[in-house]
């Protein structure tokens, strides 16, 4: 990781400029409609308690929760695409079924913040993340139903297919959230995927370059979308997306700050490059400057740091992946992974 960590800095600039460039030149979504989905009902989150771990039950199902666990970016998913970080409804698709054959589990990013990793013995944590709350990712049919080929229609359809693949995802969007600008419809939105387990959280008002605005800008653009966020009836966001993963000159104001009488405080910042990130439980973790991983194939610049790439490699080294024990309530290592750990993050620790 060591040797990856300093292509980092270099991958994470080229996210950026392909975001910016991205964003200059494409046309906006024709926002033609969609095929009608047929009514399917969200199968609910995993309930009951959960098996308590022991040293034996975690080395049998060779658990690892100092792994590296991978947070996968995603953008607009449409059928032609114009940007190379957009996906097709195939390719989201394919992704998540692949995701779903190896054993990886969705969960929030703001559940992977604050440590709630709730997932089977042996599963693997996976986090989905959406930018910029474009149409492509939630939109309503006639039933109240998630549309087909949108992100959250098809993470649906996974999970249907594959019933341990938990149907959650996080959104972190802007002032026009899912290109809804009527405020009712907006409300609608969001209470159907707070109440489905979905987060939605803040990616600035405007979507500006942080690195480019005045520190007390920075604070408006992540107020604004506050309030925005609270009129529309989502909980104040315990997570953050940079826009195009740049990071404002004093980067503390990225995760705590206050403009106009309004204080935010984030528990995650999230880059937009370029490799999984350490456990939460490692002391390596960087709440304020978590990796993502592009969702793309293996070309150009995506040879070595996008989905494709890492879901490879981490195919290739199971024993650097983050695999759970099964007991939200202990951290399972091996022995010698045991010195990794955050005493102050990982408080009830099992070895094998
Ligand atoms: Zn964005």
């Amino acid at each position: 990781m060591r040797k990856l960590a300093r292509i980092t800095a270099i991958a994470n600039v080229v996210v950026v400029v392909i975001g910016l460039a991205a964003l200059v030149l494409l046309p906006r979504d024709d926002g033609r409609s969609q095929v009608e989905a047929k009514p399917r009902t969200p199968s609910p989150a995993p309930s009951g308690a959960p098996p308590k771990a022991t040293p034996e039950s975690a080395k049998k199902v060779k658990a690892n929760e100092a792994g590296l666990v991978p947070v996968i970016m995603y953008h607009r998913i449409l059928p032609k695409r114009r940007a190379s970080i957009d996906r097709t409804p195939a390719q989201l698709r394919k992704e998540l079924e692949r995701l779903a054959k190896s054993g990886y589990v969705p969960i929030t990013a703001a559940e992977l913040v604050a440590r709630k990793i709730d997932i089977p013995a042996g599963a693997h944590p996976v986090v989905l993340t959406f930018d910029d709350g474009h149409p492509s990712h939630f939109a309503m049919d006639g039933n109240g139903m998630p549309k087909n080929d949108t992100a959250v229609g098809i993470i649906y359809e996974v999970a249907a297919k594959y019933p341990n693949f938990r149907p959650t995802a996080t959104f972190w969007v802007n002032r026009d959230p899912f290109g809804i600008r009527d405020r009712k419809r907006q409300r609608q939105a969001v209470k159907w995927l707070l109440d489905h387990g979905f987060e939605v959280a803040n990616h600035t008002y405007s979507h500006p370059d942080l690195r480019r605005l005045s520190g007390k800008r920075v604070s408006e653009q992540i107020v604004r979308q506050e309030r925005l966020l609270k009129k529309i009836g989502a909980p104040a966001s315990t997570t953050f997306a940079l826009p195009y993963g740049s990071r404002p000159r004093k980067p503390s104001r990225a995760r705590e700050g206050k403009w106009d009488g309004t204080k935010y405080h984030f528990g995650g910042v999230f880059l937009a490059g370029a490799e999984p990130t350490v456990s939460p439980y490692a002391k390596r973790f960087a709440p304020y400057a978590i990796p993502r991983i592009q969702s793309n194939g293996k070309r150009g610049e995506c040879r070595r740091w996008c989905s494709t790439y890492w879901l490879d490699w981490l195919d290739k080294h199971p024993r650097e992946r983050y695999t759970s024990d099964g007991d939200p309530t202990s951290v399972s290592v091996p022995r010698k992974l045991r010195s990794t750990l955050s005493p102050a993050r990982a408080k009830s620790v099992i070895t094998y």
